[in-house]
């Protein structure tokens, strides 16, 4: 740290992304990216856009926007792209917490909540999870403060319903209640329903996870018009090329290529039920996932130990500190080839475990 670096940051601990290696090729299962590319046609389009870097994107991503709103049945005044919905979710720190105006979220959630809430000087509170790891949803109900709940949750993969989700929306009206869908796409049910009839809910997905984009950034958020016009105030007040020419073409691109999403996705949760049966027959506990990643555990092999034995081998995972989750190792469905070979080298260390 510089003596220059403001004090007002004096308690933040930034985010610590999953590991990005390039020294060997590892089986990747830690970062809940897609194991396949992008659609064939996302190539293309980029291809199209590159020849025009050396002019600005359109700010208003009106393609984009437009596309968005169809595939949700939104108004493109409902609807709002950015650089990742990491962005977004910082955004919505920005323009709706403050000191007067808290926040609260799960224990045990992503990582970024209560990075985004130092980041911007905003007190909060985490609420436990149940034994069980799912979110008990009436504690949430008539909280009176701002609420962010990831939904299927991450990292346990566990859902609330959509009338759950709803009851908290409909009993905090005077604050805003964040919806991050990241992984809904895998089998949670969306809330994006909800928009014309709550000004107070705003949903947030990604292209990183379910749509094959975590390299181009590509994120939104989904919300009454009044709260997607303040969201667009701070975006032109910090950046208002944030989506740049490529990844706007990828992203429209890839909002046509429905049958190949489709297809993907079916294979993902394919290959995540086949997984998870094959762990449980080693013992392990594996929680209901309604996401690309398994959350598990096995009596019989530390959780921190396990994750180290698999990088060894050249299988990443990723492996949580917290003390509530750490016998726990949170695995990304990637294509049947590679889990076969994580599941081989999990038999492998078991069976050493056991000598
Ligand atoms: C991956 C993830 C995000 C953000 O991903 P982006 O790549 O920034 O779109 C947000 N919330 C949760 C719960 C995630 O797992």
């Amino acid at each position: 740290m510089s003596r220059f670096f403001s004090n007002k940051y004096d308690s933040l601990d930034a985010y610590v992304p999953g590991e990005q290696p390039k020294d060997c090729q590892y089986v990747k299962l830690n970062t809940n990216e897609s194991p396949f590319p992008p659609a064939p046609a996302v190539l293309e389009a980029v291809r199209g856009e590159a020849e025009k870097l050396h002019l600005y994107s359109d700010p208003e991503c009106k393609a984009l926007v437009e596309k968005l709103a169809e595939t949700y049945g939104l108004k493109p005044t409902q609807v709002l792209p950015t650089n990742g919905s990491d962005e977004i979710l910082n955004f919505a720190f920005m323009a709706f917490c403050d000191r007067e105006h808290p926040i609260v979220f799960p224990d045990i959630s992503y990582g970024f909540y209560s990075v985004f809430a130092k980041l911007n000087g905003v007190p909060y509170e985490t609420i436990p999870l149940k034994e069980d790891f799912s979110i008990d949803h009436r504690e949430y109900v008539g909280i009176g403060k701002n609420i962010v709940i990831a939904n299927p949750n991450a990292p346990t993969g566990l859902c609330l319903s959509l009338k759950q989700v709803e009851e908290i929306v409909a009993s905090n009206p005077h604050n805003v209640v964040i919806i991050d869908e990241a992984y809904v796409d895998f089998g949670g049910e969306s809330a994006v329903k909800l928009i014309d009839k709550y000004d107070n809910l705003l949903v947030t997905q990604t292209f990183s996870k379910s749509r094959n984009l975590a390299g181009a950034r590509l994120g939104m958020g989904f919300a009454c018009e009044s709260l997607i016009a303040d969201l667009n105030t701070i975006k032109y007040s910090t950046n208002p090329y944030n989506v740049n020419r490529m990844t706007m073409a990828a992203g429209i691109a890839m909002l046509e290529s429905t049958e190949y999403f489709e297809k993907n996705l079916a294979e993902i949760c394919r290959v995540r039920e086949y997984t998870a049966a094959e762990l449980r027959k080693m013992g392990f506990t594996a929680l209901d996932s309604k996401t690309n990643f398994l959350f598990v555990r096995s009596e019989e092999i530390d959780g921190e130990k396990l994750y180290a034995e698999l990088k060894k081998r050249g299988v990443l995972v990723r492996h949580f500190t917290a003390e509530r989750i750490a016998q726990f190792n949170r695995v990304t469905i990637g294509t049947k080839e590679q889990m076969d070979v994580f599941l081989e080298k999990t038999r492998e260390i078991l069976k050493e475990q056991k000598q």
